[in-house]
């Protein structure tokens, strides 16, 4: 997939500017140190045909939250910035599609704060990806970063080296997806996903803590209360959620996607039937539901 042609548009520091034609700084502390943070966001034609940015303020909120939990200054207001993403994607002429906000560092090749931060907004076309095939997912000999170790709680750059290499390594096998462990051995989450299991009419998904915490799988909790469905958030092992009747991945990117086995070890309820399934058709319709004015 091409993410930008000669004439794609994205916003840069305040102006929209061809994307092949923006420059940066080879020396910029991002580049060299993973020292950013951003953000994975979507859009999607809703039912009445408009365009939609799903859940802008909490995505924007999380950038600004994470660039604080570095250090780096902040100066973007959220409705600005969601405004300015709209016009990212009627310059592009994009309805359902993925928007990537970045915030960088300035030149700085010491370990030293820097007075500014900039910002990039891209966003190039991404379909609905529900439905697709059940996927078979590996535990990673990878371990999530000890949050001692990190923000983990941010969404920062340098923190998908782990992503990657877990990705790569589930790949590299034969595997769809990697699921990661924290340094604890509980299970954590995907390289960009978080995890929740369906056991006896329950889901549970791993306490904050030791994850991104999502705001898919805040937004899977609020379609649970909806439904009646009851939602335990705990630690749990590899081997119990070996035991459950089902289980799924939600984010961003990945809305709610299914999962066919674990190591092999397949989960024995037919995904139709399950909860799980519930949630993912009503994610999808809450994602493209008609909206009378633009959600902030
Ligand atoms: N965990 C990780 C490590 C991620 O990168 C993502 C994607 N942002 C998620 C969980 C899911 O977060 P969200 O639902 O906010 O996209």
């Amino acid at each position: 997939m091409g993410y930008y042609h000669d004439n794609t548009i994205i916003y840069l520091n305040g102006a929209f500017v061809k994307a092949a034609e923006a420059t940066t700084d080879y020396y910029s502390q991002s580049l060299h140190y993973g020292y950013a943070v951003f953000e994975g966001i979507r859009s999607y034609q809703t039912a009445g045909g408009e365009t939609k940015i799903f859940k802008a303020k909490e995505h924007y909120d999380r950038l600004k939250n994470s660039a604080l939990a570095l250090n780096m200054p902040y100066s973007w207001d959220t409705n600005e910035l969601i405004e300015a993403t709209y016009a990212v994607l009627e310059k592009n002429n994009l309805q359902n599609a993925y928007i990537r906000p970045v915030i960088y560092a300035p030149a700085n090749m010491s370990f030293n704060p820097n007075n500014e931060s900039y910002i990039m907004i891209a966003a190039w076309e991404m379909g609905l990806f529900l439905g697709e095939k059940l996927l078979r997912v590996m535990t990673s000999s990878f371990q999530r970063p000890n949050p001692k170790g990190f923000r983990i709680e941010a969404k920062a750059s340098g923190h998908y080296v782990n992503s990657i290499l877990a990705s790569q390594e589930a790949k590299a096998k034969g595997f769809d997806e990697a699921l990661l462990t924290d340094m604890n051995g509980f299970v954590a989450e995907g390289p960009g996903a978080n995890v929740f299991f369906e056991k006896n009419g329950k889901l549970v998904t791993p306490a904050t803590g030791n994850i991104l915490p999502g705001i898919t799988r805040a937004t899977v909790m609020e379609i649970c209360t909806e439904l009646n469905i009851p939602v335990e958030e705990r630690l749990f092992t590899t081997d119990e959620l070996k035991q459950a009747d089902a289980a799924f991945f939600c984010g961003t990117a990945a809305e709610v996607i299914g999962w066919q086995s674990l190591d092999e070890a397949v989960f024995p309820a037919n995904w139709n039937d399950t909860l799980s399934r519930k949630i993912q058709l009503a994610y999808k319709e809450r994602v493209t539901a008609a909206a009378l004015v633009r959600e902030k």
